[in-house]
């Protein structure tokens, strides 16, 4: 398929499936599943499997709190797929996770991991609770009691969890420490984000802004656009958002706007990025004050003419409501689900080629599996190593992903799911169904 920034561009768009009214990510993501699977014209057995979750499990957490009483969680493990290898997905915990939101989002993890080419299953975990209103001992508690109910199902060679909302190296510090306690011996792969000093990996904070910077400098290429001519802005300045800016910056990219949670900051000669880090680490994670650009909203850097915009904030920013409005030539999700299925028609037919989350972001799994790669062999990587390996794998999913769209006439997001679904569904086929 081609691209351009000429907004009359014929549409070749292949409908996904039934318009939702309700733009939920998950439901997007299964709206690009089902349309997938009829590219690659699945049988109905085929489907379902890949649809169902191979294992969930739900467990009751209790917790001596503080205060002397306890109180029950409820935790959550679901392991979508392991046709390719040990299940790989992180743990969160909010208060409003759900078996429904996990389950949606292990699945994500099987395409993500399939994607970049990660032999990996997917999985997803995390525990109800309020994070913010727990003692760090609260925290630890309920951490290892989790940890002791999922014993049979983690493991270095069986489901390998890694941080993810509202959980860190001190988290996976715990969950490693507790499995290996029942071991008998330390096993540092059981879970990866962890802190280095405990067998992390180094490379691991800045890779999905690596990736997520690998897979513009490849699209603009594709393009014919030139790096150090491109206009970028970067919704969101967190882990993702604020070393995508960076990485851009180094290869010499004007970035015109950034945000964060207060609101987003233009220039249209260019922001001093390293400059805005430091403002943003010393402002106690945040730009609110920033002067090195003139203020705008968040809804206008998503609208502003540039040819990448970086969306690395939160899901659903791009959806029917403003996407006849972008004008960007690329999006690159650093977040996952920022573009909803009803705004990729539109975007499509405005020639915009959109980088989607299960590749952009994919940077992160991919410096976890590393990570796992050297726990297991016990030798540990310069930072060069783990760079250049990332930005290997990066382009080669990258360049897969083109190929597929070329040769199917399709959108990179739906060559992304039918590359992803293609190599399980093969690879299950192979191995067969036991009976
Ligand atoms: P983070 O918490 O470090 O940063 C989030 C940033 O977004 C913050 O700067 C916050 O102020 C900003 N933000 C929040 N709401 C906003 C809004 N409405 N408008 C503009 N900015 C807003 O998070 P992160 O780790 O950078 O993750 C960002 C996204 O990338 C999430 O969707 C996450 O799931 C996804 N992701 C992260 C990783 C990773 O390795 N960190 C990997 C894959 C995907």
């Amino acid at each position: 398929m081609s691209y351009s920034s000429n907004p009359t561009k014929p549409s070749i768009y292949k409908e996904p499936g039934p318009i939702l009214d309700h733009e939920n990510p998950f439901e997007s993501m299964m709206e690009r599943f089902r349309f997938a699977s009829d590219i690659l014209n699945l049988d109905e057995g085929m489907f379902q499997y890949l649809s169902n979750p191979a294992k969930q499990v739900i467990v009751s957490v209790p917790v001596m709190m503080d205060n002397g009483k306890i109180q029950v969680f409820e935790g959550f493990r679901v392991l979508h797929n392991d046709v390719l290898g040990p299940t790989k997905g992180g743990i969160r915990y909010a208060p409003d996770v759900n078996l429904d939101e996990v389950k949606a989002l292990a699945a994500w993890m099987t395409w993500k991991c399939a994607v970049v080419n990660v032999p990996y299953g997917g999985a997803k975990g995390g525990i109800r609770c309020n994070p913010k209103e727990m003692s760090q001992r609260e925290l630890e508690s309920m951490t290892r009691r989790y940890t002791a109910s999922l014993l049979d199902i983690l493991g270095p060679e069986k489901d390998i969890p890694a941080p993810d909302m509202n959980t860190n190296e001190q988290v996976m510090a715990w969950i490693m420490d507790t499995y290996s306690m029942h071991a008998r011996s330390t096993q540092t792969a059981v879970v990866t984000g962890k802190p280095i000093i405990l067998g992390g990996s180094k490379g691991r904070k800045e890779a999905t802004g690596r990736g997520v910077v690998t897979v513009t400098l490849a699209g603009l290429n594709k393009l014919g656009i030139k790096a150090n001519k491109a206009t970028v802005a970067v919704q969101g300045f967190g882990n993702v958002g604020s070393i995508s800016a960076k990485l851009m910056y180094e290869q010499g990219s004007k970035v015109i706007a950034i945000s964060d949670i207060s609101g987003a900051y233009f220039n249209a000669s260019g922001i001093d990025i390293p400059a805005a880090i430091n403002y943003y680490t010393l402002n106690k994670n945040s730009l609110d004050g920033f002067t090195g650009a003139d203020k705008i909203t968040n809804e206008e850097l998503l609208e502003l003419e540039c040819d990448v915009l970086i969306p690395a904030a939160k899901e659903d920013q791009i959806s029917k409501k403003n996407a006849s409005r972008i004008r960007a030539k690329i999006i690159a999700e650093g977040a996952n689900g920022p573009v909803t299925a009803n705004a990729d028609k539109i975007l499509d037919e405005k020639g915009i080629m959109v980088i989607p989350d299960i590749l952009a972001n994919a940077g992160g799994v991919t410096v976890s599996y590393f990570e796992w790669v050297q726990d297991r062999q016990g030798y540990f990587w310069t930072e060069e190593r783990v760079n250049r390996r990332l930005i290997r794998m990066m382009r080669e999913a990258f360049e897969n992903t083109f190929a597929v769209a070329e040769k199917y006439n399709v959108t990179q997001r739906q060559a992304a799911y039918i590359l992803a679904i293609d190599k399980v569904a093969t690879t299950l086929r192979i191995r067969g169904i036991y009976a």
